[in-house]
C-alpha cells in the first residue's frame, strides 16, 4: 500500500515555467500580447500549420472554430458521441444541431464508415475527436469533407503531438483545436490553441476572440499605439493570457519529452497486462502515432464479479485515482432531452463505456508507481474472477 496518492493525472512545471511566469509578471504586460504572439509561432511551426490562435481554452476555440465556419441555426455537425460535452456544446449555443456517430470498439474513435449516412443538407462541418492521442481515419474524414463540402473542425484536445500518417494533428482539418487544461500533454493552467492554414479564417478568430475589436489593446495601449478602435462583429472574451502564453512556451519545449515519457510508461503497463485475458490493453492504429494523453483499458466484466465502477472505488482504497473517458453524450440527461437520443442507439460506445478504465499516466509518474498499479489493479482481478 502506497502512502501518497497516486492520481490520474499531474501537470509538471520545472523551474522554466515559474522564472517564465515571473518574467511576464515583471515585464507589466500580463494579458494578451507579444508573449501569446510568441507561442503562436512555435506553436504553428511545431504542429506545421500555417496559423494558431491562442484561446482561453479548446472549449472557447471550439466556439470561435464554429462561428467563423459560418455554423448557425438549422445547421448540423458530425460527432461522435464518445467524446467531452465542450466538442458539442459550441454548436448547441449557435443553434445549431449535433448528429452523434458510434465509435470503433478498438480505435474508440469516430467511425469513419457510419459518417456518410449522417449526412444530410443541413450537414455543415465533420468534428472528429482524437480519442485518448490516437488519430482519427482522417484520409476518409477529408474525402467525405470534399465531395459534401464540409469543413472539417478537429478536436485535438487529446492530440499535441498525435500524427496520421506522418503528418501532425493540427495540419490536416480545416481547423484543429488542442487544449492545455492540465489534464492534457501540455498545460498553461487553461488555454487552448487553433491552428488553421486558412487566413481568413485566422483573421476572424483573432477578431472574435478579442470583443471583435478591429486592434488589440497591447498595440493600442503600448507607447508607438493609438487609442482609437472600431467594433466589426460581436466577439467574446477568449483570449489567451500573456502569463499563461508564457507556461505555454516552454512546455511545448518539453512535449517531445514528455511524449515520450507517456510511451515508456504505458509500454510497461501493457507488458505487465499482457497475460491478463481480463484486460484488453489500448490498440494502436498503424496509421496512428499517438500522444498518450490517456492510457485506458477494457475490463472484461463478464469474467468479473467486479462493476467497473466498483473497481474504481476498490483503487481508491489503494490510494490509486482512476476515472472514465468518456460517458457518452447520447447518455447524458441534456442531450437525451434535447437530441432525442436514448440507450440503445450507439451499441460500441454503449459497449466501451460499460467496461473503460481510465488509469494514471503523467510525465513525472514513477516507473514504480506503474507497476504498483498495474500490480494492484492484477491482484484485483484475482480477487473477483469468476470460479
Ligand atoms: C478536455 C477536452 C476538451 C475541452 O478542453 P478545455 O481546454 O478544457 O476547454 C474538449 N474536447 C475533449 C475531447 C477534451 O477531452
Amino acid at each position: 500500500m502506497k502512502n501518497k496518492y497516486i492520481p490520474l493525472s499531474k501537470p509538471f512545471f520545472g523551474k522554466e515555467e515559474k522564472a517564465a511566469v515571473a518574467k511576464a509578471m515583471d515585464s507589466g504586460w500580463v494579458t494578451l500580447g507579444p508573449k501569446t504572439f510568441e507561442f503562436e509561432e512555435s506553436f504553428k511551426k511545431y504542429v506545421a500549420a500555417k496559423y494558431a490562435v491562442g484561446v482561453s481554452s479548446a472549449t472557447a476555440g471550439l466556439h470561435l472554430a464554429m462561428i467563423v465556419a459560418n455554423i448557425k441555426k438549422g445547421d448540423e455537425i458530425i460527432a461522435p458521441t464518445f467524446t467531452f460535452a465542450a466538442t458539442i456544446n459550441p454548436a448547441l449555443h449557435l443553434g445549431a444541431k449535433p448528429v452523434l456517430v458510434d465509435i470503433k470498439k478498438d480505435t474508440f474513435n469516430i467511425d469513419t464508415d457510419l459518417i456518410e449516412k449522417k449526412i444530410t443538407k443541413k450537414t455543415r462541418a465533420i468534428v472528429p475527436v482524437h480519442y485518448a492521442g490516437q488519430t482519427v481515419n482522417m484520409d476518409q474524414v477529408m474525402s467525405l469533407a470534399r465531395k459534401y463540402k464540409l469543413l472539417v473542425i478537429e478536436d485535438a484536445a487529446h492530440a499535441l503531438g498525435s500524427k496520421y500518417k506522418n503528418k501532425s494533428a493540427g495540419s490536416i482539418g480545416d481547423m484543429t483545436v488542442f487544449s492545455f487544461h492540465p489534464i492534457k500533454n501540455i498545460t498553461t493552467g487553461d488555454g487552448g490553441m487553433v491552428t488553421t492554414n486558412n487566413k481568413s479564417f485566422d483573421e476572424l478568430m483573432r477578431l472574435y476572440r478579442l470583443h471583435g475589436m478591429n486592434k488589440e489593446a497591447w498595440k493600442r495601449l503600448s507607447k508607438t499605439g493609438n487609442w482609437y478602435y472600431e467594433i466589426t462583429v460581436p466577439g467574446y472574451k477568449y483570449n489567451m493570457t500573456d502569463i499563461a502564453a508564457s507556461i505555454g512556451i516552454e512546455q511545448l519545449k518539453k512535449l517531445k519529452i514528455f511524449n515520450k515519457k507517456r510511451k515508456v510508461l504505458k509500454d510497461l503497463y501493457s507488458k505487465e497486462f499482457k497475460e491478463i485475458p481480463e484486460i484488453t490493453v489500448p490498440f494502436v492504429h498503424k496509421d496512428s502515432e499517438h500522444a498518450w494523453n490517456l492510457y485506458s483499458i477494457l475490463l472484461d466484466i463478464e469474467s468479473l464479479k467486479i462493476s467497473r465502477n466498483d473497481f474504481i472505488e476498490e483503487l481508491k482504497k489503494y490510494n490509486i485515482g482512476s476515472s472514465v473517458y468518456f460517458m457518452p453524450l447520447h447518455l447524458h440527461p441534456y442531450y437525451k432531452k434535447i437530441l432525442g437520443y436514448k440507450k440503445g442507439d450507439f451499441p460500441n460506445a454503449e459497449w466501451v463505456y460499460e467496461r473503460i478504465l481510465s488509469i494514471p499516466l503523467y510525465p513525472a509518474m514513477s516507473t514504480s508507481d506503474v507497476l504498483y498499479v498495474a500490480r494492484t489493479i492484477k491482484s484485483i482481478i484475482k480477487k473477483y474472477k469468476k470460479n
